[in-house]
């Protein structure tokens, strides 16, 4: 059986032809199918493995590499303490609705955003007034259509004891911010003591969502990407501010949003600061990377927007929020990263939580010179007058700020203590210089956070298309799962050997590459365009004469002829995006 797909429904819904496609090529598929399956859980397969590295390491490149961002990789299970410190234990709920025929739950939030009241209203309204929405537009079980019981909040961490103690709770991460936000001490002396710096962590989360059954976009088990970076309010700026300036983001606003309205407003970032669209510039750095990294793998600026969160959306600690969401085929506009300025919240918590100091200590350019009023009682004056009450009368002088008294006893020459009139020759009041060469603060951050499986359905369904009847996924090329694929044009005649060594000589250079002898040349490029292979080398009997091979593209299917001694050059030229196809080598017909 032939394994290329044929799309026989061209208009079919996307989301379907590439979970399809996902499981026959091997990019991914439901986890435990062998069980009968659960919910939420996915494997990924060769493609989809290379394919995840590969929009991660585009991650890596745009938000760690160029700005010197380090690098955590910490544990997925926690001690409860951290989340109850984070407010996850208390927050990290969702509302759900039981039918109250065949006991299915569901997000109650979902349920209504089929009735289309957007997730937006949803959160503001209390768990009487999802009942009544509910109630108001009939909604039923969608799997059996009975009635619904009464909703209520549901922790969506995974709980789990850690050791044989069932005292000790843990939970499984519902995100990787929290590993960086609790190892904060040990990153500032990593980093010199210095701000600003950042944090990434690309790891697995737990959420035991409701009901996820919209494949990669929820998953109880997905990869996040939470980068963590720390600075000093009084010193915001982004030192990389002009690299990124001009960049233009479409933004959906709050006032916008607010008149029920989804225009867009395009800002470059400059405007965007200028105008305080965007309040931190650290911010907009971020949202402008994360931006140009949905462009790299595929996705146009116009099918992307950033929503501004309102105040009842966003976390309560959070100064301001934005959600980019890119457009897709069945589900409309999708998150696919979250970028919320978070203040001084989470390491504030964590101090608070465990006792240690997570303050930073911040030298002023120039000492601060203060005088301090001084008032100390006479303890000789009050002592003969006061007698047993002498002490609890220099205490309680000792007590009242140090201005007032001195206010007092410059305009009446006495002041009232306790019901005793304190005279001016009774305290001493002085002034005394100090010097303030610093202070301790907590440190601001700012979060991009994104979903690395969402991303690479993204770049799938960005990547999905339909040439002459037949699936060609056309990823942008530093993302292609197998870079090169290489096909004897017969499994004969010593061209299968010559091919072996060309795919091994360009798997040492460093190439992904994948070799294909079986089925015609014509059914192996189909195989190839529908796995992405952005370019198919063929060995033919020229190549024993002249060691000379065709190279194929994937997108325009035109063939260029080239020397198997220039090929490692010239295609890292191509790979680096230094070099065009036509680059490659002499145009042959197709
Ligand atoms: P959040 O902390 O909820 O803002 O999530 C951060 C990012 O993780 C989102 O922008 C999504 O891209 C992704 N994400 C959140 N929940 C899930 C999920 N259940 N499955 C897959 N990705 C998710």
């Amino acid at each position: 059986m032939s394994s290329e797909a044929k799309c026989s429904k061209p208009q079919c819904d996307k989301s379907v032809a590439i979970n399809e496609l996902a499981r026959r090529r091997g990019f991914f598929w439901p986890s435990f199918e062998i069980y009968g399956g659960s919910g939420g859980f996915v494997t990924y397969g060769p493609l989809g493995a290379r394919l995840k590295q590969n929009v991660e390491a585009k991650l890596r490149e745009l938000m760690v590499k160029k700005i010197g961002i380090y690098e955590i990789e910490s544990s997925i299970i926690a001690p409860g303490k951290v989340f109850e410190a984070s407010g996850h234990v208390a927050h990290f709920k969702e509302p759900m609705v039981e039918c109250q025929k065949c006991h299915t739950r569901f997000r109650a939030d979902h349920l209504l955003e089929e009735k289309n009241i957007s997730s937006k209203e949803t959160e503001k309204m209390n768990l009487e007034e999802i009942k009544q929405e509910l109630i108001r537009h009939q909604v039923v079980c969608p799997d059996c259509g009975s009635p619904f019981g009464e909703p209520t909040r549901y922790l969506t961490m995974f709980e789990t004891t850690i050791g044989p103690y069932s005292g000790a709770v843990g939970y499984g991460r519902p995100e990787a911010a929290q590993n960086i936000f609790v190892e904060f001490n040990r990153l500032y002396n990593v980093a010199r003591e210095k701000l600003p710096f950042g944090a990434l962590q690309i790891g697995h989360a737990l959420r035991n969502e409701i009901s996820p059954r919209q494949g990669l976009i929820r998953l109880r088990e997905f990869t996040i990407a939470d980068l963590e970076f720390f600075f000093d309010p009084e010193e915001p700026d982004c030192q990389y501010l002009t690299e990124v300036e001009d960049e233009v983001l479409p933004i959906l606003l709050c006032d916008t949003r607010l008149k029920e309205c989804e225009d867009i407003t395009n800002f470059t970032v400059k405007e965007a600061l200028d105008k305080s669209i965007i309040k931190c510039q650290w911010q907009a750095f971020f949202m402008a990377q994360a931006k140009r990294l949905l462009n790299q793998i595929g996705v146009p600026t116009e099918k992307q927007r950033f929503i501004e969160k309102l105040t009842w959306e966003k976390a309560h600690y959070s100064t301001q929020s934005f959600d980019q969401e890119v457009l897709v085929d069945r589900w409309g506009w999708v998150e696919v990263s979250g970028h919320a300025y978070r203040t001084d919240y989470d390491l504030g918590c964590h101090m608070k939580a465990s006792g240690v100091d997570m303050t930073v200590y911040k030298e002023f350019k120039n000492p601060i010179e203060s005088e301090e009023l001084i008032v100390k009682p006479i303890v000789a004056k009050l002592g003969p007058v006061y007698k047993g009450d002498a002490a609890k009368v220099a205490a309680a002088i000792a007590e009242l700020p140090a201005r007032q008294v001195a206010d007092a006893m410059e305009k009446d020459g006495s002041i009232l203590v306790e019901g005793y009139q304190i005279l001016k020759e009774q305290v001493e009041i002085s002034k005394q210089k100090t010097i303030v060469r610093g202070k301790r603060f907590i440190p601001h951050v700012v979060e991009p956070s994104f979903g690395c499986d969402r991303l690479l359905y993204i770049a799938l369904e960005y990547a999905y298309g339909i040439k002459n009847d037949r699936v060609v996924l056309g990823f942008p090329r530093t993302i292609a799962p197998i870079q090169v694929g290489v096909y004897p044009l017969m499994s004969r005649d010593g061209l299968d050997t010559k091919a072996k060594e060309v795919q091994r000589m360009l798997a040492c250079e460093g190439f992904m590459t994948d070799y294909d002898e079986t089925g015609s040349i014509g059914r192996r490029y189909a195989r190839a365009d529908e796995a992405g292979v952005q370019l198919g080398i063929t060995i033919d009997y020229d190549t024993i004469d002249d060691n000379t091979v065709t190279i194929r593209d994937r997108d325009s299917w035109q063939q260029v002829r080239a020397s198997i001694t220039n090929l490692p050059k010239l295609l890292q030229k191509y790979f680096k995006g230094k070099a065009n196809f036509a680059d490659l080598g002499s145009q042959i017909k197709s």
